[in-house]
């Protein structure tokens, strides 16, 4: 999942963290990938090691609470930025193996991470189905909400009385209105 990931933060940023900031959502949302990519092409590590794993999740929280309680910043952007990384482990459907190092064993040097031939395994042979399905998933939330913030003025955002909704029925009272006009002539 590659532009999966970004299509969370777009969704994260339309919706209850809008007030956030964009770049913390983004570094959370890749933030495993950040950590890992580079050690695997430096170092020859795994593409998806230990920065994948619950423990450095885990140890990272800990670091942002201890961050954040000291720099007393708003609560709700390390609150985003957990969801965030949390939406990484969900959507790369990691294995055992990944998630619960270094409790189930270690993890195996991964080949060199290639980003054109990553995108042809993905996208061109399909090799990672439920990966690009949670991605189109993903992709079509945020279009529906860049959908309704365009025709509405306002996204699906935390109590807001605008959404999806009012916009399926603006739509409805449109064509039912253009029904009875057709109906008139
Ligand atoms: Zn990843």
């Amino acid at each position: 999942m590659i532009i999966g990931h970004l299509a969370v933060v777009g969704i994260a940023k339309l919706t209850f963290f809008e007030r956030e900031n964009l770049a913390v959502l983004a570094v959370a949302s890749f933030g495993p990938d950040i950590l890992d990519k580079p050690a695997n092409i430096l170092l020859g590590m795994p593409g998806r090691g230990m920065s994948h794993s619950l423990v450095v999740f885990a140890i990272v929280c800990i670091l942002a609470c201890i961050y954040w309680l000291r720099m007393t910043k708003n609560p709700r952007l390390l609150c985003a930025a957990i969801i965030l990384w949390v939406s990484h482990l969900a959507g790369d459907f990691l294995q055992w193996r990944v998630l619960l190092w270094p409790f189930w064993g270690s993890l195996e040097p991964g080949p060199k991470f290639h980003f054109a031939e990553k995108l042809t395994s993905y996208y061109v042979e399909f090799r990672y189905p439920y990966q690009l399905w949670f991605e189109i998933i993903c992709i079509t939330v945020l279009l529906c909400i860049v959908f309704s913030k365009f025709f509405t003025g306002n996204a699906l955002s935390y109590g807001s009385s605008q959404s999806l909704k009012s916009l399926l029925l603006k739509l409805a009272g449109k064509f039912s209105r253009e029904s009875a006009q057709e109906k008139t002539f």
